[in-house]
């Protein structure tokens, strides 16, 4: 075949090696052996059964032509009254469009914001795929580690020590995959401070956003930054909808209509039954509260356990669908952790370096099981903590 564009060539899984623990322990699974997956990062339940009768109610009814590039009206306003909820100032359907899922959202806000040599920051540990969204726009980031002593809280300093004459964004996630960090109102606002002072733009994904605990802080709320911020959303695990692929973007109103230019080329609308579901989801916040009660439970079952460990501390894990476990003071080495655990306990988990240096010593625990199978991998993992050589 001819040579392939550089830009798709540059596109590369990331996170190989923490992946490689995930791979083995699936075909183990696979092959009958009692191994409990904490790795993985979708729900172990389906989506609620609301939005799937809107969806079968409206692939029936007339659903099924092309849709407005920015999305359907009633989707739209659906996800400006979600971003006025999520960010706390007032949104309208024009600063707000559809995109097929968070990811989508994410790309479509880095093509928007940076040019070919450009530069971002990203504040990591961060979600895998962050790196080729970069790449595929050809634009370079640094990344910017936030210590696990502070919570895994992004740290102004640390972020002007970064800061290049071609940097035109930030890119933050809270609350945060992989630390289940929330990051903190004062923290937000010094972010916010050096994005005004340098006429930067914040990218902020809050697809976590229901599931932060306490009260969700968006950057977009803070004073003057309604103007710099792209918010990623999504339906995926608000909703328990990740199969549906259902995102959306909210920005200032130019810049909305210039997405939509780029709807033109890429989605050209989305499902117009799947539009509909997600509208009715939305306005009545199907499995939202649900959702967010499991995981709340989950998190504390957990993390109650581990704190009886004497060798194992809990960095972050405020929010979101993950804990973060500090298991150095067993072994410095994460992936060897990893790999242990399996082998002795059956248990797959995440390495923490394979998200960044910060979370090097830690292990990622996903909250997508249930209760009593979190209690008995908790006990798998003391057991195995206290008898490591
Ligand atoms: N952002 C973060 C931080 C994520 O963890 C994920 C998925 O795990 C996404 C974005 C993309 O989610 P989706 O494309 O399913 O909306």
């Amino acid at each position: 075949m001819p040579r392939p564009s550089k830009r798709i060539s540059g596109i590369v899984p990331s996170g190989k090696d923490g992946w490689e623990v995930h791979t083995e322990a699936w075909a183990r699974k696979e092959a009958g052996q009692d191994i409990i997956m904490l790795s993985v990062g979708d729900h172990d339940f389906d989506t609620p059964s609301q939005t799937i009768e809107a969806c079968v109610t409206a692939v029936r009814g007339s659903n099924h032509h092309y849709t407005p590039l920015p999305g359907v009206p009633r989707l739209r306003r659906a996800m400006a009254a979600a971003s006025t909820a999520c960010t706390g100032i007032e949104t309208s359907p024009n600063q707000v469009i559809a995109t097929p899922g968070g990811q989508a959202a994410l790309y479509a806000a880095v093509q928007a914001v940076l040019d070919q040599g450009d530069h971002a920051i990203v504040v990591a540990p961060y979600y895998a795929t962050y790196p080729n969204t970069f790449s595929a726009a050809g634009a370079s980031f640094t990344v910017v580690e936030t210590p696990a002593e502070d919570g895994f809280q992004p740290r102004a300093d640390r972020i002007r020590a970064a800061l290049k004459p071609n940097t035109r964004a930030i890119l933050i996630n809270t609350p945060n995959n992989p630390t289940g960090a929330v990051y903190s109102r004062e923290r937000l606002e010094e972010l916010a401070d050096i994005c005004k002072e340098h006429d930067l733009w914040l990218l902020s994904d809050e697809v976590y956003w229901t599931l932060g605990g306490g009260e969700h802080v968006s950057p977009r709320g803070l004073p003057g930054m309604a103007e710099r911020t792209l918010v990623i959303n999504s339906m995926s695990k608000s909703h328990g909808m990740t199969g549906w692929r259902m995102g959306w973007l909210t920005g200032p109103a130019q810049m909305i209509t210039l997405l939509t230019n780029l709807n033109l080329v890429t989605t050209y609308g989305l499902p117009a039954f799947i539009s509909i579901a997600c509208a009715e989801a939305l306005e009545n916040r199907y499995g939202v509260k649900e959702i967010a009660e499991r995981y709340a439970a989950r998190r504390t079952v957990l993390l109650d356990a581990v704190r009886g460990m004497n060798n194992v501390t809990v960095h972050g894990s405020e929010g979101g669908m993950y804990v973060m476990l500090d298991i150095s003071a067993v072994e410095p080495d994460d992936e060897k952790f990893a790999w242990a655990l399996l082998d002795a306990e059956k248990v797959g988990v995440m390495p923490g370096s394979s998200f960044g240096h910060a979370a090097a010593g830690h292990i990622r625990i996903s909250l997508c099981q249930p209760e009593p199978v979190l209690q008995e991998a908790a006990k798998r993992l003391r057991r195995f903590a206290s008898s490591y050589r």
